[in-house]
């Protein structure tokens, strides 16, 4: 194993061994159900996590399935969604994914990434993390969170959540537990690897980040 895999196999036991203790829990981690999963990372987007889970349940108990939802009316999906913001928006985008999981796939979430990134508002990171969180697969996610994360930990750079090579860079970190993974990553980044005043002093990888061992502050503002 070279340095690079070693440090790769570090980061991820700390990060898991951190969220098993400090992971927030929302329901749609505590499921596998590929539909609760696809509407949850599409209410994600552009929103907070807190928000998210303050309509969750009741949206998934009143839409309980595509085919609930893309019967509904739009105007009581835009009032379900009213907190969130972008609701016109959301409850045109939802009604027409769950038209086409109804129409060309019988009702079911599709499987393959290029089933999943043709429904309307699914691009890559979505699919990815359908596959990953609702059937197991162990495929790269890169979101924002991540590549802050990255810079911070590797002193790497990235363009951005859609530069092929941090999807490269993070392909290495799979195995089992791939959602602990990730979802330790974002509440690591929520809570301790703040963009601004990062609370290294009690960050279970101060030891092994690039950021705070060597004094690179080139990724504060990332
Ligand atoms: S040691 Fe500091 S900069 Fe590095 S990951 Fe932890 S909180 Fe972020």
């Amino acid at each position: 194993m070279d340095d690079v895999a070693r440090k790769h196999a570090s980061v991820r036991k700390k990060v898991i061994l951190w969220y098993n203790q400090h992971g927030r829990s929302f329901p749609w981690r505590n499921t596998t159900d590929s539909y609760h999963i696809l509407i949850a990372e599409i209410l994600l987007r552009r929103t907070t996590a807190s928000a998210v889970s303050r309509v969750f349940n009741d949206f998934m108990n009143r839409f309980d399935s595509p085919t609930r939802l893309a019967h509904a009316r739009e105007s009581t999906i835009v009032r379900a969604l009213s907190t969130l913001g972008l609701q016109t928006l959301r409850a045109k985008q939802l009604k027409e994914t769950a038209s086409i999981i109804v129409k060309d796939w019988n009702g079911e979430i599709p499987k393959s990434h290029e089933s999943l990134q043709s429904l309307p508002g699914v691009g890559n990171y979505i699919a990815s993390a359908v596959r990953n969180f609702a059937y197991g697969e162990s495929v790269p996610l890169v979101d924002g969170n991540v590549i802050h994360f990255i810079s911070r930990v590797f002193g790497i750079q990235f363009a951005g959540p859609t530069d092929t090579k941090a999807w490269e860079f993070m392909a290495p970190f799979g195995g089992s537990h791939k959602a602990k993974l990730y979802w330790g990553i974002i509440d690591l980044v929520a809570a301790v690897c703040l963009r601004r005043n990062p609370r290294c002093g009690v960050c279970p990888l101060s030891k092994v980040c690039e950021w705070y061992t060597k004094g690179d502050t080139t990724s504060e503002t990332t």
